[in-house]
C-alpha cells in the first residue's frame, strides 16, 4: 500500500482509518466509510484500484467535479477515465475497449448514467470488481443533499453480485449512516467512522452587529487568500458582493437565482484561482474542490450543525490552517423557521421534515450561543469524545471572549423576567421588557408595571439576546420549539435564583486587539516553520500558468502544502524534490525540472 501511495501521490504514510478502509476493499467486503471533509476518503478506493486487477466504478454526483478528479489522477499516473453524455459514440467505443483491455482502473460515472440499463449492460462485460459511492449521503432523505438519482443504486448488488460496494461520506449522523447502509443494501459492511475534529480550522462565533465592517476585518486577515462567504438569502449575496467590489475585493456572487452561465463563470474563476472570494448561498457547495480555501465566513447561522460542519469543511482541505467565522444573531433562528415553514428561495417546505429541521435549528443555535470550546462542541455533537482541555483554535480557548461582569445578577434578572411574564412570551418580548422599551406591545399588556421592567436598561438587544441564548444553552432556560417559541423556566432555574448555580456568561472582548497571526495558526497544523514567501508566490504563479495550459485546476498540479514545503526545503536536485510531500514519480517527471529551475533562480 505504502509503496503505491508514495509512488503515485508522494505521501509517506496513511491517515487514520485509511489502511482499514483500503483493507476492506482489497478483501472484497462492503464498507461504509465516514470521514470529515479533507480526511482522505478518495485514497480509500483509489489505492486498492491500483493494487488489483479489474475496474472500480466511482459514482460521483457532479460532472464538473468528475473531470477534475480524473485529471488529478492522470497527473499522478493513475489510469482513470470518466464516462459522460457529452462523449461521442466513437469516444465511448474507445473507452469501452480500454475498459476491456484493463487500461482503465478507475471509471467515474454519474448516478444517472449508472441507472441506465444500457450502461449496466456495458459494465457487465467489463470486469467490475467494486463500486465506490462518493458523497453517499446523497442517497438519504435525512442528509442535506438528497438526490433521487442515488436511489437507483440500490440494485447494484443484485446486478453485480460479485462486486463489492463501498460508500463514502462526511456526514456523521447515525440516522444518515444507517440509511446509507440500508438503501445501498450493503452486505455486512465494515463500518469505519473517522474522528470528526478538524484541528487545522480555527472557529469563531461573533455577534453580528455591523455586517460589512465585520466582514472586512476578516478579509483583511486573508489578503490574497481564498475564501467563501455564505449568506442565507440571495439578496444578501447580491448586496454584499456589490459592497465588496466597491472596496476593491475580487469577489463574485453565486446563488441559484443566477443564470447557469453566471454560476459556471463564478465556479470556474474560483477553481482556476482567478477569483478569491465567492459570496454565496448554500447552493455553492459540493464540487468546491479547491484545497487551499483559507477562510469560510457565515454571515448568519446555517440551518444545522451538519451544514455548518459541511460548509466549514470546505476550508483547509490541504491540512493547512484556515479560519471559520460565524456571525450570529438570535434572530437567525426565526428567519430560518419562517423559511422552513413557508418555503424559501432555495428551500422546499416539507412538513414531513419540519420537526427534524426545527430540532436541527435549535442545535446549531445552541452551538452558536454556547460558551464551550468550539472544537469540543462540534466533536461532541457528532457523538465523539474530545480529549484536549483547550484547542488553542477557537474564540473561547483563545480568550477572545470575556466573562460578563456580575453574570449571576444579569442571569437572575433575565430569569425572573421570564417568570414575571408567566413563561408565556418569546425572547423578543422578554428582551424588550428588560430593556424597558416604551412600545405599544408592552404598554398594552401593562408590562411596564412589572418589577423587572427596565432592569437591563442600557444594554443592546443583541447583547441581551446573546445572554438569553447562553442561558438556554446552559439549561437555565428553555425555549419551546413551537411555531412561536416561548421561554420557560427549567428545574435548574431555581438554583440560579438562589445564587447556587455555577454560571458563566461570555461576551466578545470589544476592544479586541487585531487578531495576531498566531491566532489563526493552530499548533496542530501539518506545517512546520517558516518558508520563503517570495519563492512560494513564484511557484504559485508558475502553477497557475501550467494549470491554464493544461486546462486543469491548479491544485491538480500541486497543492499549496506541497508548494510551501518546496519553498521551505528549496530542493536543488530531483531526488531531493521527490522527498517533498505530494511529489510522486509522475509529477516529478512532468514538473521536476521546471520546479528545480524556479528554486534555483530564486536563490
Ligand atoms: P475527502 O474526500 O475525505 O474530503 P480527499 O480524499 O480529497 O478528502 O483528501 C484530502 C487531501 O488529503 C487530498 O489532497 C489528499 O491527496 C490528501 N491525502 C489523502 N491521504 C493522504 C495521506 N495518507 N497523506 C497525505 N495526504 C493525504
Ligand atoms: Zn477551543
Amino acid at each position: 500500500m505504502l509503496d503505491v501511495v508514495s509512488r503515485h501521490w508522494g505521501y509517506t504514510s496513511l491517515r487514520p482509518l485509511q489502511e482499514e478502509a483500503i483493507g476492506a476493499v482489497l478483501g472484497g467486503r462492503d464498507s461504509l466509510v465516514v470521514m470529515p471533509t479533507g480526511g482522505g476518503k478518495s485514497l480509500c478506493y483509489q489505492v486498492p484500484a491500483l493494487l488489483r486487477g479489474g475496474v472500480t466504478v466511482v459514482v460521483s454526483p457532479l460532472i464538473s467535479l468528475m473531470k477534475d478528479q480524473v485529471d488529478g489522477l492522470l497527473a499522478c499516473g493513475v489510469p482513470a477515465a470518466q464516462m459522460n453524455s457529452s462523449q461521442s459514440p466513437f469516444e465511448l467505443r474507445a473507452l469501452e475497449r480500454d475498459l476491456d483491455e484493463g487500461k482503465v482502473k478507475l471509471l467515474f460515472v454519474s448516478p444517472e448514467r449508472l441507472a441506465m440499463p444500457s450502461f449496466r449492460q456495458t459494465l457487465k462485460k467489463s470486469n467490475v470488481i467494486s463500486f465506490a459511492i462518493d458523497e453517499a449521503h446523497c442517497i438519504s432523505h435525512w442528509g442535506h443533499d438528497f438526490r433521487p438519482e442515488y436511489r437507483q443504486l440500490r440494485t447494484l448488488h443484485e446486478q453485480f453480485p460479485d462486486a463489492s460496494v463501498h460508500a463514502y461520506t462526511a456526514t456523521a449522523t447515525q440516522q444518515v449512516r444507517h440509511d446509507i447502509a440500508q438503501q445501498l443494501a450493503l452486505r455486512d459492511p465494515a463500518v469505519l467512522v473517522g474522528y470528526f475534529d478538524r484541528p487545522n480550522l480555527t472557529y469563531r462565533v461573533l455577534p453580528r452587529v455591523d455586517e460589512v465592517p465585520q466582514l472586512v476585518e476578516v478579509l483583511e486577515r486573508h489578503r490574497g487568500e481564498a475564501g467563501i462567504v455564505y449568506c442565507t438569502r440571495r439578496k444578501d449575496v447580491d448586496s454584499l458582493t456589490a459592497a465588496l467590489k466597491k472596496r476593491d475585493y475580487n469577489a463574485l456572487a453565486y446563488h441559484a437565482g443566477l443564470s447557469q452561465d453566471e454560476r459556471k463563470k463564478t465556479q470556474d474563476e474560483f477553481r482556476a484561482e482567478r477569483c478569491d472570494i465567492v459570496v454565496a448561498t448554500v447552493a455553492f457547495g459540493m464540487g468546491i474542490d479547491r484545497s487551499n480555501v483559507r477562510f469560510i465566513v457565515h454571515m448568519a447561522m446555517p440551518k444545522s450543525v451538519e451544514h455548518y460542519q459541511q460548509e466549514t469543511g470546505r476550508s483547509g482541505r490541504d491540512g493547512l490552517e484556515a479560519e471559520c467565522v460565524l456571525f450570529y444573531s438570535g434572530a437567525d433562528v426565526m428567519l430560518w423557521k419562517s423559511m422552513l415553514e413557508r418555503g424559501g428561495e432555495e428551500i422546499e417546505p416539507d412538513p414531513k421534515f419540519l420537526e427534524a429541521s426545527i430540532r436541527h435549528l435549535n442545535d446549531i443555535n445552541r452551538y452558536a450561543s454556547g460558551t464551550t470550546c468550539r472544537h469540543r462542541a462540534l466533536v461532541e455533537y457528532f457523538g465523539q469524545k474530545y480529549e484536549p482541555s483547550s484547542c488553542n483554535a477557537c474564540d473561547i480557548c483563545l480568550g477572545e471572549t470575556t466573562d460578563v461582569p456580575d453574570a449571576m445578577v444579569v442571569a437572575q434578572k433575565i430569569v425572573s423576567c421570564v417568570y414575571r411574564l408567566r413563561q408565556q412570551f418569546g425572547a423578543g418580548h422578554v428582551i424588550s421588557v428588560l430593556r424597558g422599551e416604551n412600545i405599544e406591545r408592552i404598554r398594552q399588556r401593562n408590562h411596564d408595571q412589572l418589577s423587572t421592567y427596565g432592569l437591563l436598561k442600557g444594554h443592546s438587544r443583541n447583547e441581551i439576546r446573546d445572554w438569553v441564548y447562553q442561558l438556554v444553552s446552559q439549561g437555565y432556560l428553555l425555549q419551546t420549539s413551537d411555531e412561536y417559541p416561548v421561554l420557560h423556566l427549567t428545574e435548574t432555574s431555581s438554583s440560579l435564583m438562589k445564587g447556587e448555580a455555577d454560571l458563566r456568561l461570555r461576551q466578545p472582548i470589544v476592544t479586541r486587539k487585531k487578531v495576531e497571526q498566531k491566532a489563526s495558526r493552530p499548533s496542530s497544523v501539518a506545517d512546520d516553520g517558516p518558508y520563503d514567501r517570495t519563492l512560494f508566490e513564484s511557484l504559485r504563479k508558475w502553477r497557475r500558468g501550467e494549470a491554464e495550459e493544461r486546462e486543469v485546476p491548479p491544485y491538480v498540479i500541486f497543492s499549496d502544502r506541497t508548494l510551501r514545503e518546496i519553498a521551505r526545503a528549496q530542493p536543488s536536485t530531483l531526488a531531493a524534490l521527490r522527498q517533498v510531500y505530494g511529489v510522486g514519480d509522475a509529477k516529478l517527471e512532468q514538473f521536476g525540472a521546471r520546479v528545480i529551475g524556479i528554486v534555483t533562480d530564486s536563490g
